[in-house]
């Protein structure tokens, strides 16, 4: 599933396809796309002939700031990515959404549909981005400022971080990779962690978010994720805990184990991480 990194470089990608351009034509293949729009048929209207002036992202979602104070919204969901294909390329299965811009067209492609796009007004984006919290890159919160919505809460720490109420942005690669650079164990109710803890895995965030977009985001095998170009994010070889099942750990040389956790799949050394 895409997540900060990964939406944060497919931003950077199209903001010099887009930023200061109009979108001349926009095609969407699939109504479950619009069912974020209060009323579907407003995006294509709204947004149709408006230049994209900035562009923008809070937590896993994608800004296309329009003349006019309006926003395109674009959530990848589970499996979308963007592409910037020539304007008359064949449309690719599954890119349920098309925009022409110039001689280019931007899709998103979409495979199971999780994903939405929306052109909203200040309120109305207002209202969808109500409860995001904090975005885990621009705007991270300091101890004392999450210290107080953690305490006495039972659930594991990793269940915490996934949720984008209390820090927008993190999905479960780079959970299970900020838990595993701050040595801390992925099942531990997060009320539990000391200040001490607590500082590591903030700490953690940013230096794994930035490397993560130094490599263009995290695509794994099965290739859902690519850039807006084709290419491959290439922070895979960098993880130190996801998707390492059964390797040595890189810090400890302890072997990675892989634990079901909050529904999800979480890898982690047990060696190291307390
Ligand atoms: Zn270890």
């Amino acid at each position: 599933m895409p997540e900060l990194p990964e939406v944060e470089s497919t931003r950077r990608h199209l903001a010099p396809v887009i930023e200061g351009h109009r979108i001349d034509r926009i095609e969407v293949g699939h109504p479950r796309m619009l069912r974020r729009q209060p009323r579907p048929a407003d995006f294509v209207d709204r947004s149709r002939g408006r230049a994209v002036v900035s562009t923008d992202r809070r937590g896993k979602f994608m800004l296309w700031h329009l003349d006019g104070d309006l926003t395109i919204v674009v959530h990848l969901g589970m499996s979308g990515r963007m592409q910037v294909v020539p304007f008359d390329e064949v449309p690719a299965r599954h890119a349920h959404v098309r925009w022409r811009v110039g001689d280019r067209e931007v899709r998103l492609v979409d495979p199971r549909t999780f994903g939405f796009v929306a052109c909203l007004t200040d309120g109305e984006l207002d209202d969808v981005l109500s409860g995001i919290g904090r975005d885990a890159l621009t705007d991270l919160p300091t101890v004392g400022e999450i210290a107080p919505t953690l305490a006495g809460r039972t659930a594991p720490i990793k269940a915490l971080l996934l949720d984008q109420r209390i820090v927008a942005g993190l999905g479960n690669i780079y959970v299970d990779e900020v838990l595993h650079e701050a040595a801390v164990a992925p099942m531990r109710p997060a009320g539990s962690l000391e200040a001490r803890e607590l500082g590591a895995v903030l700490r953690a965030i940013p230096g794994i978010l930035e490397a993560a977009l130094r490599g263009g985001g995290t695509s794994l095998d099965d290739l859902a994720y690519l850039l807006p170009d084709g290419r491959a994010g290439e922070y895979v070889a960098t993880l130190g805990a996801y998707g390492r099942e059964g390797e040595p750990c890189r810090r400890c040389g302890g072997t990675i184990v892989r634990t079901v956790l909050a529904q999800r799949s979480t890898h982690w050394c047990p060696d190291c991480q307390h």
